[in-house]
């Protein structure tokens, strides 16, 4: 079992799978105040930057989910060299559906919310393993300007504008769900580029050490196209950030 192995190639040596940089992360845990001994657990936990760095810096202890083999083995890789492996456990497996009977005091999707079929899902998932009072994130993208035609939506790599909505949309969506937003850390175009600017390295080396691959002509028309398009849709037209939800029962 195992991700697209494409996204294996290009996000190969990102720590972060998404537009959050280290400092956004930092931001966020320091954010939500965490208290140590908080169990976190986190779907489509990547390559465990977040779940390691609250280790270390918050006392956090946690668990993380994520489908990508190569990913979740540098998780595990992190959390030894933070020294915060005792606290943190990365599973490798499908997390759709996947729920814990010991209640976490944060529970996250943040940039995988395919996972539960959309962010409602993915919330309805989360809650399952949240303690009462407990913490739900949500990493998901908006629109900081909505597409003119559904033409420049594709060309952000969404299926249509319909995907996502702007920020006040999203937060206004979150209410209907039942939930109180009650903090938010949103990405920048700094944190688009270390995202998608560095796959282009990535790409240009493995092409160089893996010519006959037979992704080699997948990678190569990407690294010719990628740079443009990001540069005039993706960084232009969306916005992405982590929002912290709180169940409206008082
Ligand atoms: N939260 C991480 C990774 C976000 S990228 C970070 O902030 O860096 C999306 C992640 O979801 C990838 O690591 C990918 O391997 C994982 N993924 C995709 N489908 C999945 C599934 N069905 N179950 C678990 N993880 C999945």
């Amino acid at each position: 079992m195992d991700i697209p192995r494409i996204f294996n190639i290009t996000e190969s040596a990102h720590r972060i799978h998404n537009p959050f940089t280290p400092e956004k992360f930092a931001t966020l845990g320091a954010a939500l105040r965490l208290e140590a001994g908080t169990r976190v657990l986190d779907l489509g936990s990547g390559s465990g930057e977040m779940l390691c760095t609250w280790a270390r810096d918050h006392g956090v202890t946690g668990t993380g989910v994520d489908m990508s083999q190569l990913f979740t083995e540098q998780a595990r890789l992190r959390a030894k060299e933070l020294g915060v492996a005792d606290r943190v456990k990365f599973i490798h497996g499908d997390a759709t559906g996947y729920f814990s009977d010991e209640k976490a005091g944060v529970a996250a999707c943040v940039g995988a919310t395919w996972i539960g079929g959309g962010f409602a899902g993915t919330i309805e998932l989360l809650a399952r393993s949240l303690r009462p009072g407990g913490i739900i994130l949500v990493g998901e993208p908006y629109w900081r300007r909505l597409p003119a035609t559904e033409d420049v939506a594709k060309a952000c790599l969404a299926h249509s504008i319909s995907d996502f909505f702007l920020l006040p949309g999203l937060l206004a969506s979150f209410g209907r769900l039942g939930y109180d937003v009650v903090e938010m850390v949103l990405a920048n175009q700094d944190g688009w580029d270390r995202y998608e600017a560095a796959k282009w390295l990535t790409m240009r080396r493995w092409l160089e050490a893996n010519p006959g691959d037979e992704l080699a002509k997948d990678i190569r028309s990407q690294l010719t196209s990628e740079p443009e398009r990001y540069a005039t849709y993706t960084r232009e037209y969306l916005g992405w950030g982590v929002f912290a939800l709180m169940s409206r029962r008082y």
